[in-house]
């Protein structure tokens, strides 16, 4: 089974994650889980490259591709093998985000987005998408970069992340049987229950 999160900065997504994975290991599935760009050798330094705030140069072409590239790396190299092995594969953010950012946010035309979107997943799609809804774009920046400080992405300004905001809620409505909307509001335990039930004809 393969479920990714998805969301602007700050939804939740590591946290609620990790609550859902804890608690199907405690029922005994192997739970693999991944955050992209990332979540392989290769992926770790192609992420690095692409949120480097240093990298203010990168075309928004160039960007699509680091982050196809390190999909196509960890689609090959672990979510096949996982999936194929009977686990459970968690990952924050997929292609979704791909289509959020790079379409929609950046304006890159759309299906050509779809079609790096396929190249890179050779046919591998979520069987379920949570999305993550911060209460607003600005406290969702405000949390994603408390921690760590901003990233390239998240120094885009809020407009952008409005656009993607906007994008992520329409590709939840093109596809509601996959996509499914979770609001982060709440406190965490409410939230990881609200994760639970779209998730529940998947695992009873
Ligand atoms: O860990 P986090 O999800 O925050 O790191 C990924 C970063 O990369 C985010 O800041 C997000 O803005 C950006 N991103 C992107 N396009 C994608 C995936 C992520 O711009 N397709
Ligand atoms: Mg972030």
């Amino acid at each position: 089974v393969f479920v990714s999160f998805e969301g602007g900065e700050g939804a939740g997504k590591t946290t609620h994650i990790r609550f859902l994975a804890e608690t199907l290991e405690a029922r005994g599935f192997e739970v693999v889980r991944l955050r992209e760009p990332g979540g392989t050798a290769i992926g770790d330094k192609l992420r690095s490259i692409v949120l480097d705030p240093g990298n203010a140069a990168m075309c928004d072409a160039c960007e699509l591709l680091v982050y196809e590239a390190a999909r196509a790396q960890i689609v090959e190299e672990v979510i096949k093998p996982a999936l194929d092995r009977g686990a459970v594969v968690l990952c924050d953010r997929f292609f979704d985000s791909t289509t959020a950012y790079q379409a929609y946010g950046r304006g890159i035309d759309a299906d050509f987005v779809r079609r790096a979107n396929q190249f890179a997943c050779q046919g591998v799609v979520p069987d379920r998408t949570i999305l993550l809804v911060p209460p607003s774009t600005k406290d969702g920046l405000i949390r994603a970069t408390k921690n760590d400080g901003a990233d390239r992405l998240e120094s885009a300004g809020v407009e952008f992340h409005e656009r993607v905001r906007n994008a992520f809620a329409e590709i939840a409505a093109d596809d509601p049987k996959r996509i499914r909307t979770v609001y982060s509001a709440d406190k965490k335990s409410k939230t990881s229950q609200a994760v639970f039930a779209e998730l529940a004809d998947i695992f009873p």
